[in-house]
């Protein structure tokens, strides 16, 4: 059976993402609205000086099938409206968008469609990868709303740190797309990759009202606090 996933950006976390889950042989559907620009280039490695003023998502996409994989771009914002249409068959969803409101849509619509997904973020040195499953903690558990964050196109982020960022991310979403859960509701945080490769991992605890997952077919099970007498 061929497994499909859904990437959402193609940039700097997508590109090792995108050929990672590729070369594994992951059937992929990749969005992203944006063009390659010269500022990418030192951490887009996907990218060369020839893509300029190219679409991202069919580039990458061409750069996996070049490699022997799977996979269709397409130049668009992920919005839930569309997510059926463009991986409704996804055992996986994988967010590498510079994008807030994006990530929350993304892991939204995992909890509500009940299958997995990963969220991963990077920042100047270091970042952080969420892996979320059915059952289990979800992204708007820990991070309730959207808040304004620096992106990398104003605060900039170190070349390396997303292709560190970007192979978590992927491994953990090999594991989760073979039903290994043992990382779901988990935080991988790196603080300063320069510093350490060792990340925190922060196993959470769902939240109870939780506006997403728990009204989730399968939401999580809560702990029930011990009364006191
Ligand atoms: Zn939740």
């Amino acid at each position: 059976m061929t497994l499909r996933a859904t990437i959402v950006g193609a940039g700097g976390l997508g590109g090792p993402i995108a050929l990672s889950l590729g070369g594994a042989g992951i059937e992929l559907t990749i969005v992203d609205p944006d063009i390659v620009d010269e500022t990418n280039l030192h951490r887009q490695i996907q990218f060369t000086p020839a893509d300029l003023g190219k679409p991202k998502a069919a580039l990458l996409a061409g750069a996996v099938v070049a490699r022997g994989g799977r996979a269709r771009g397409y130049p668009m914002h992920w919005r839930a409206d569309d997510a059926d249409d463009l991986g409704g068959d996804a055992a996986i969803i994988v967010d590498g968008s510079d994008d807030p409101e994006t990530k929350f849509a993304v892991a939204d619509w995992a909890v509500a469609t009940g299958r997995p997904y990963v969220i991963a973020a990077a920042l100047r040195f270091g970042g952080n990868v969420m892996a979320g499953a059915p059952g289990a903690a979800c992204y708007r558990c820990l991070f309730e709303e959207p808040v304004a964050a620096a992106t990398c196109a104003a605060a900039g982020v170190l070349g390396p740190v997303v292709g560190a960022i970007g192979g978590v991310a992927a491994a953990l979403a090999l594991g989760l797309a073979r039903g290994d859960r043992t990382h779901a509701g988990s935080l991988f945080v790196f603080d300063d990759l320069r510093a350490s490769a060792e990340p925190r991992i922060v196993q959470f605890a769902p939240r109870p009202g939780c506006s997403s997952c728990a009204r989730a077919a399968n939401p999580p099970i809560l702990i029930a606090k011990k009364e006191t007498a």
